[in-house]
């Protein structure tokens, strides 16, 4: 909300034919940009629905106005393109962009305006700072857990809409399995010895390094909270189960392979399951942490999926909730 209502007044304030706000992050292929709200002349407007829609992230540097707004030390570029000149400002923190106002607009604006708009964006800036402070875990700044619940609802309401369309459209049963959502939990292997040894602060290197490869092993749109003490959940969207496995799997040689300062090698296990929107979310978690266990009793560094620890019988699988008979039959024993 607040997005939209910067770029609409930013979009007032130059007399823009259009504008744009992009969120701005690091990739592994360097920075990118993914829309967050935009706004036309006339009052159309509108901020960008990033979990029901499977936004492009686009590569900073194939923008060159893009690339050189997030370069230049005045935060600031633009280029004439046909009957238009593009503006672009860029948002900081710390010296780093983290968003960039985009404007077409007929002309320059004076000084004094664009002075307006800095003020402007320097405000939203302020805004994302304070976002972050209530929403990111502050030693590795992934999603805290006091967002999970919010995010899993949302993200278990998006499985639900995923599969209904499918159910109303005719589509291939591949189409179908490439919209399945994951809940992955992890969890650092023999963490406490990490501690033991080497101490808290090398501990911390330690959480803070793996979070750094779940952030490059994953897409933006996925997920990612640290859940507890050396606890993280990955929640992954539109994935087939063979991808899920692919992708989790690398994400845990990732972290085998990373050679930790001091430490040297740290591995983790991980418990997944499929989003079946018509469990409660708290049996979703508490079966993916049920496959996280059997990781902890078969030897750590591994990832298992639920249901394939259920179908091969190595877990008992969900016990079926009791009928009406066998009810009856308990109250009827009681009473003999
Ligand atoms: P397992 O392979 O079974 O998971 O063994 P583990 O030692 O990792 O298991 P456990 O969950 O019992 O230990 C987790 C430890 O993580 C306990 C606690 O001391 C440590 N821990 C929790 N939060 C933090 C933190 O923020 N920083 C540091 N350095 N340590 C933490
Ligand atoms: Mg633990
Ligand atoms: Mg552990």
């Amino acid at each position: 909300m607040i997005a939209e209502s910067v770029v609409v007044a930013a979009l007032e304030i130059l007399g823009a034919r259009s504008a744009l706000l992009h969120g701005v992050k690091p990739s592994p292929h360097g920075l990118v940009s993914v829309p967050v709200a935009w706004a036309v002349r006339g009052g159309i407007s509108s901020t960008t629905d990033i979990d029901h829609l499977d936004l492009d992230e686009n590569l900073i540097a194939a923008d060159p106005l893009l690339e050189e707004c997030a370069n230049s030390s005045g935060g600031f570029a633009s280029v004439q393109e046909d009957d238009h000149l593009r503006l672009a400002f860029s948002i900081s923190q710390a010296n780093t962009t983290v968003a960039i106002f985009e404007g077409l607009c007929d002309g320059p604006p004076s000084e004094a305006l664009a002075e307006c708009v800095r003020e402007l964006l320097s405000i939203y800036a302020e805004h994302l700072v304070l976002l972050d402070y209530a929403e990111l875990d502050t030693l590795t700044k992934l999603n805290n857990r006091k967002t999970f619940d919010e995010n899993f609802d949302r993200f278990i309401a998006i499985a639900e809409q995923a599969q209904r369309r499918s159910t109303d459209e005719p589509i291939t049963p591949e189409a179908l399995a490439a919209k399945h959502c994951w809940l992955g939990v992890i969890d650092i292997d023999k963490f406490k010895r990490i501690n033991d040894n080497f101490g808290h602060l090398f501990g911390d290197e330690v959480l803070l390094r793996v979070a750094e490869v779940m952030k490059r092993s994953f897409r933006g749109s996925d997920k990612l909270f640290r859940f507890g003490g050396e606890e993280f959940i990955v929640l992954l969207r539109f994935v087939t189960a063979e991808n899920a496995h692919l992708v989790f799997d690398r994400f845990r040689q990732a972290v085998e392979h990373h050679e930790f300062p001091q430490v040297g090698q740290v591995t983790c296990s991980m418990g997944y399951i499929q989003i079946d929107p018509s469990l409660a979310p708290a049996d979703i978690l508490g079966r993916a942490d049920e496959a996280l266990y059997f990781c902890k009793e078969n030897g750590r560094n591994q990832i298992n999926r639920y249901e394939t620890l259920v179908q091969t019988g190595l877990i008992e699988g969900p016990v079926a909730p009791a009928s009406n008979e066998d009810l009856q039959a308990d109250i009827d024993a009681l009473f003999d």
